[in-house]
């Protein structure tokens, strides 16, 4: 079969390896398409990942596909199944998942390898979070469940009333996802970011207002702004994984607001915060990271509803054998997420 394999920063080939084989508790996908994101421009970038990919590696962990092969001891799938499954599985067993956080399971197995024309799955995913595709769904659209999955996670680690202001900082695909969630919640939603064509797309998304953030001297002010009095948003969103867009972004909550920090920054970064604000506007900071399994069938579910504009994101379809031209499309800002197909 055909496989991307990562060399190292900006050096990634099309080769010819052997599908692999399965156990009896695993299943083989033949993948129809895989999503890129902008993790996977990341490792890209840097030739690899700290905690889980080192060159030479396969990598991409946004796919859907059709069942190639069901291993004996398999239950509930059989071969041809359109299936799509989360980019990672928790052990169910340690502290975290026995008090059903998921997301911080101390074992949390990761799969990549979906730029190549097969993946295996381990025992694990398949029995935590593979999903049978809806009939009608489009594979393509399928893909988006992780990311989605993610966007659920973090909205449900806030407290949210109807009319609240909303502001997400990031017009990347999740920034995107994260206002068409909030509104369809009741929020009113204001979206930063700083690419014109992104900005452009975000009404299609639920954004009520935008701020392109390179176009005004301060960023908090700005959107502080948009809310009545000055006073500023119930809820801000930190979607870009920068440090000084997270301190950007604790500035623009109103006293009692809550602030979430759901793009990761690059290691050993740190941010500031004014401790004045923090105690006395009282306001709630809090981190978030990947999503749970049932996040991931929400996800789905919320994909197949036809006025969810998540198709939008798919915005560029190439041969995977043009991943290094997808990877230029994102750079560019051209492209939101791009369909690769083996
Ligand atoms: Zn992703
Ligand atoms: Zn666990």
């Amino acid at each position: 079969m055909r496989a991307i394999i990562l060399h190292g920063p900006r050096r990634i080939t099309l080769e010819d390896v052997p599908v692999p084989a399965i156990a009896a508790d695993e299943v083989l996908v033949k993948i129809a398409v895989a999503t890129t994101c902008g993790t996977d421009l990341k490792v890209y970038e840097q030739g690899g990942h700290p905690r889980m990919l080192r060159p030479p590696t396969p990598f991409g962990h946004e796919w859907s596909g059709t069942l190639a092969a069901v291993g004996s001891r398999v239950r509930g799938f059989r071969e041809g199944m359109r299936v799509v499954a989360n980019n990672s599985a928790p052990c169910l067993q340690c502290f975290y998942c026995r008090r059903q956080l998921f997301n911080l399971c101390e074992d949390l197995l990761f799969v990549n390898g979906a730029f190549a024309e097969y993946l295996v799955l381990p025992a694990r995913l398949v029995q935590t979070n593979l999903l049978v595709v809806p009939e009608g769904l489009p594979l393509a659209l399928a893909c988006l469940t992780e990311p989605l999955a993610c966007v659920l996670h973090c909205l449900d680690q806030v407290t949210l009333h109807p009319g609240d202001t909303v502001v997400i900082n990031g017009d990347g695909p999740h920034g995107l996802l994260l206002a068409a969630v909030a509104k369809r919640r009741g929020a009113r939603v204001i979206l930063c970011g700083r690419a014109p064509q992104r900005l452009a797309l975000a009404p299609r998304f639920g954004a009520d207002a935008v701020v392109n953030y390179a176009a005004v001297p301060d960023q908090a002010a700005a959107v502080r702004a948009l809310t009545e009095g000055q006073r500023g948003a119930d809820v801000a969103i930190e979607a870009v994984g920068r440090p000084q867009v997270w301190e950007a972004t604790a500035a623009m909550v109103r006293k009692g607001g809550q602030v979430v920090f759901y793009g990761g920054c690059p290691p050993h970064t740190r941010a500031c915060f004014d401790t004045q604000a923090l105690h006395y506007d009282q306001l709630t900071l809090r981190g978030v990271f990947h999503n749970t399994p049932a996040h991931v069938r929400q996800a789905l579910a919320l994909l197949g509803e036809a006025d969810f504009p998540a198709a939008a994101l798919l915005t560029h379809t190439l041969p995977l054998s043009e991943l290094a031209t997808a990877f230029a499309l994102m750079a560019s800002r051209q492209a939101l997420k791009v369909a690769l197909q083996p």
